[in-house]
C-alpha cells in the first residue's frame, strides 16, 4: 500500500498549527515508506521492535529522530541507546534503572516518557498510579541522573466508545498536570493514535503517534500492543 502523502500533509499542517509533534509510526513498513516521508521533510518516526529499529536506522538517514514506542525488554535496552531520540514506553522501575545504567555506560543523556496504564484492557502495558508516584519520588531524589524524564505516554482502550476513550485520556492528562514540574522545561504528553488523535489533542496532548492513517493498515497481529 502506498504512503498516503496527502493525509500526511494535512495532518501535519493541522498538528503544527497547535504545536503538536507528529510521530509517524512506521512499524512493519518498509524503509522506502519512511524515506518517502523523510523526503517531504518529516523527521520523527516511531518503531515498536528493537530489531526492526536497529535494521532501519542502519540503512536510513542519520537525521531521523527515532522514537521507541513499543514494549522494551531490559536485555535490549543497550541496543537502542545509541539510536533513540525518545523512549516512550517506560513501564517499570526495573526498566528505568536499566536505561539509567546503559545511558551512563554510553555517556549519553537519554530522554524518556513514563507509560501509564489508562485502558481497561489488561493486555496493555504501563505503570499504575502508585508505581508512577514511586518513580517520580526517586527521580526527585536524583536517582536518574543520566535520564531526562520528559513526560508521560499512554494508550486508551481499543474501542469505538469515544466517551470511554475520552475519560481515559483525561485521566492521563490529569496525571501529566500533577507531575508537570518534574518533566523539565518542555513537558511531553504522548497520547493519541490514528483513531483518537483529534480527541487527544483537544484534551491536551502535544505529541501523537500515527501509523495507519499515513502508511495504511497493518496486517493482523502487528499492532505492537
Ligand atoms: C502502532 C502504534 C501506534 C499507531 O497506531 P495507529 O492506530 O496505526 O495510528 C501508536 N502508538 C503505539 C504505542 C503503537 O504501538
Amino acid at each position: 500500500m502506498p504512503v498516503n502523502t496527502s493525509a500526511y500533509q494535512s495532518i501535519y499542517k493541522e498538528l503544527a498549527s497547535s504545536n503538536v509533534t507528529l510521530v509517524a509510526v512506521s512499524k512493519t513498513k518498509p524503509a522506502s515508506d519512511i524515506l518517502e516521508l523523510y523526503n517531504l521533510g518529516h523527521r520523527d518516526f516511531g518503531e515498536n521492535y528493537v530489531q526492526e529499529l536497529t535494521d532501519k536506522a542502519k540503512e536510513l538517514p542519520a537525521g531521523i529522530r527515532w522514537h521507541f514506542i513499543g514494549h522494551l525488554q531490559t536485555n535490549k535496552v543497550k541496543l537502542i541507546i545509541p539510536i533513540v531520540q525518545l523512549i516512550h514506553g517506560v513501564d517499570s522501575l526495573k526498566l528505568l534503572r536499566e536505561i539509567q545504567k546503559q545511558a551512563a555506560k554510553a555517556g549519553k543523556k537519554v530522554e524518556c516518557l513514563l507509560q501509564v496504564h489508562i485502558a481497561m484492557e489488561e493486555t496493555k502495558f504501563g505503570l499504575d498510579e502508585t508505581e508512577l508516584a514511586e518513580i517520580i519520588s526517586l527521580s526527585r531524589a536524583g536517582e536518574f541522573s543520566q535520564l531526562a524524564i520528559r513526560g508521560l505516554m499512554g494508550m486508551a482502550s481499543f474501542t469505538e466508545d469515544m466517551d470511554k476513550v475520552g475519560a481515559e485520556l483525561r485521566h492521563l492528562k490529569s496525571l501529566f498536570d500533577k507531575y508537570a514540574v518534574d518533566f523539565g522545561q518542555a513537558p511531553i504528553l504522548s497520547m493519541g493514535m490514528s483513531s483518537d488523535y483529534r480527541l487527544a489533542v483537544s484534551l491536551g496532548s502535544n505529541m501523537v503517534r500515527i501509523g495507519s492513517l499515513l502508511f495504511g493498515a497493518r496486517s493482523a497481529g502487528t499492532t505492537g500492543h
